[in-house]
């Protein structure tokens, strides 16, 4: 059965101070909550924080995340960093393919198929991202586009590689703008990707993939999206600096 789960992406936000805090924060309430079993928690801080927040958690069902690695393993790639480094830190899932990294570092499928190789052969989960720009989806090609992002990046795998990747569907009109993808637009996407995944990978892999929705996601409307047959969770950016809020969300299941 494919996992739910609720994933916070700090993105550049706090110092090691608020960080460990936070992430203390959550690692409490969500040890003091009931929280159900099948829920996953993942928290994606700042590359800075990640040892030593991986020493302040305590709650083995609070997993750490990074939000990028290298495409590459080793070598002269002054400022990168490899997947076996974060790995090596606690590190046990990665963001891959961030609009935002997507947009402002040129990172294409081939490189993200690149990542996600790396991820896996380093026992850790690749969170891949994928989603349309607002022009995309006026122009009415918004299923192409997402169609093309996971053929690209997913399809080279080997059902074996493929079945330990998480989707994350993010809408880029709806990231850390307030608006929110409807939950009618969320399910159809969703549904639609399962469908992509399945023309690939068959029924089985399909129907237990993780897809996740991303885009503004807040305790006010995540029990809608979360209801929503093929939402499996969310990957939260702004709200998951709060930990209450953060724990609200994951309570919306
Ligand atoms: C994100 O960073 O992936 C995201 C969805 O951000 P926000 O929730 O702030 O829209």
């Amino acid at each position: 059965m494919r996992k739910k789960i609720v994933a916070g992406n700090w993105k550049m936000h706090t110092n090691i101070r608020e960080g460990v805090a936070l992430a203390s924060a959550i690692d409490k309430a969500v040890e003091k909550s009931e929280i159900k079993s099948e829920i996953g928690i993942i928290i994606a801080p700042p590359l800075t924080h990640l040892s030593l927040i991986n020493q302040v958690i305590n709650d083995e069902r609070v997993c750490l995340a990074a939000q990028n690695c290298s495409s590459e393993s080793k070598g002269a790639f002054t400022g990168e960093v490899s997947a076996k480094m974060l790995h090596s830190v606690g590190v046990k899932a990665v963001i891959v393919g961030h609009s935002e990294r997507r947009a402002y570092y040129g990172e294409t499928d081939e490189i993200l198929t690149k990542k996600i190789k790396s991820v896996i052969e380093n026992s850790m989960l690749p969170i891949f991202c994928c989603g349309e720009v607002l022009e995309q989806r006026e122009k009415g090609i918004h299923f192409e586009l997402v169609k093309s992002q996971i053929e690209n990046a997913l399809f080279g795998f080997t059902s074996e590689e493929y079945s330990k990747i998480i989707i994350a569907y993010e809408p880029v009109w709806a990231i850390g703008t307030g608006k929110t993808a409807s939950s009618a637009q969320a399910q159809e996407m969703h549904e639609f990707i399962r469908k992509t995944v399945e023309s690939k990978f068959g029924k089985d892999l399909a129907e237990n993939t993780t897809i996740l929705y991303g885009g503004s996601v807040k305790a006010s409307n995540a029990k809608e999206l979360f209801s929503q047959k093929d939402v499996d969770g969310g990957l939260v950016g702004g709200a998951s600096l709060d930990a209450d809020e953060f724990l609200e969300i994951i309570k919306s299941f």
